[in-house]
């Protein structure tokens, strides 16, 4: 029997059948993906073969190949990753020009990640209510700036309600991930669109979640209507890594397509003679944001680190 899973809770993962029933299932023995070293073989997101038993569960018998995944690696030294989610349709990012301010470093390595991913991105930009006409002047250069790079933008609040049919529309029968830094208002959206999802809304304080180790399960939650908001507790952006100078290049699209024209094809865009990146970087034709956090994951690789969206 097909299903879908829609949630997993440590070797036990919830499955969707095509009939729309729910079973929980398990992995048989030693069901392995080829290739992939995760601590979750199957994630949610997976379509998935089940061969029910006696008890009223069942066994994942298959899985179907992934149009997409998002994974993460654990913070240990197992070096093992955890796959967030699979075969999604959309990244909702959610950024907020103050209160608290997410920075264009941020915005543009999980552009760069979901790039890597093949997954495609939406910004939505959270908390209007809260801006002065400076804020909001920079909230409009900064949809600007996103809109010419080719990424679809909105301008929101949950609090008011303002764009939310946008926003809803935007979910309709889609699988979705929604991510963003801390507070920029992801549970109050998610309740806002999925009435009965009740997620936890925190106030804003001098704590903040990270260094926390908390096991966290992703889940897909109903969009009324039809589609799925994949919540992933505690993952605020999703990290990517082993990648070559070249690659960096390709996941920022305006760089990208500026190289074409740099004088050698392994230009890395920092100083070579005839690098047409750093013409049009003079030139503003490539804001300098943008290229200062292309230089940044430049300097990760240098460094061999591991990057991470947040
Ligand atoms: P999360 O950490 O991304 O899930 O953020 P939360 O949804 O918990 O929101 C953090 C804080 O921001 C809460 O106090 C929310 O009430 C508040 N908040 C969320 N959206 C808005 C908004 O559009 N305008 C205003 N003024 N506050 C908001
Ligand atoms: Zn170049």
């Amino acid at each position: 029997m097909k299903g879908l899973i829609i949630k997993n809770t440590g070797s036990w993962y919830t499955v969707k059948t095509e009939g729309g029933r729910i079973v929980d299932s398990k992995i048989k023995g030693n069901f392995r993906l080829k290739g992939i070293r995760s601590t979750n073989p199957v994630a949610v997101g997976d379509h998935v073969e089940i061969e029910e038993n006696q008890e009223g569960t069942a066994f994942i018998t298959a899985i179907a190949d992934r149009r997409n995944y998002i994974i993460r690696k654990s913070q240990n030294l197992s070096k093992q990753s955890h796959i967030i989610a699979a075969n999604v349709d959309q990244a909702l990012l959610v950024a907020t020009v103050s209160h608290p301010q997410t920075s264009t470093t941020f915005i543009d390595r999980f552009l760069a990640s979901a790039e890597a991913y093949s997954v495609p991105v939406v910004l939505l930009f959270n908390k209007t209510d809260l801006l002065d006409a400076d804020e909001l002047r920079y909230q409009e250069m900064m949809v600007g700036l996103y809109e010419t790079v080719g990424y679809r933008c909105l301008q929101v609040s949950a609090k008011l309600g303002t764009g939310i049919p946008e926003v809803k529309a935007l979910l309709t029968d889609r699988i979705s991930v929604l991510s963003g830094n801390s507070g920029v208002g992801k549970s109050t959206l998610i309740n806002l669109l999925i009435p009965g999802a009740q997620l936890k809304t925190r106030e804003i304080s001098g704590a903040h979640d990270m260094g926390m180790h908390t096991t966290t399960f992703s889940e897909m939650l109903d969009v009324p209507g039809g589609g799925y908001v994949i919540d992933t507790p505690g993952i605020k952006g999703f990290g990517t890594f082993d990648m070559e100078p070249g690659e960096i290049t390709s996941y920022f699209r305006e760089i990208f397509r500026f190289s074409k024209n740099c004088r050698f094809s392994n230009c890395s865009h920092t100083h070579e003679p005839g690098c047409a990146v750093l013409r049009a970087v003079e030139n503003h034709e490539i804001a300098a944001s943008r290229y200062q956090s292309y230089l940044s994951m430049l300097q990760d690789k240098d460094e061999n680190k591991y990057r991470e969206a947040f």
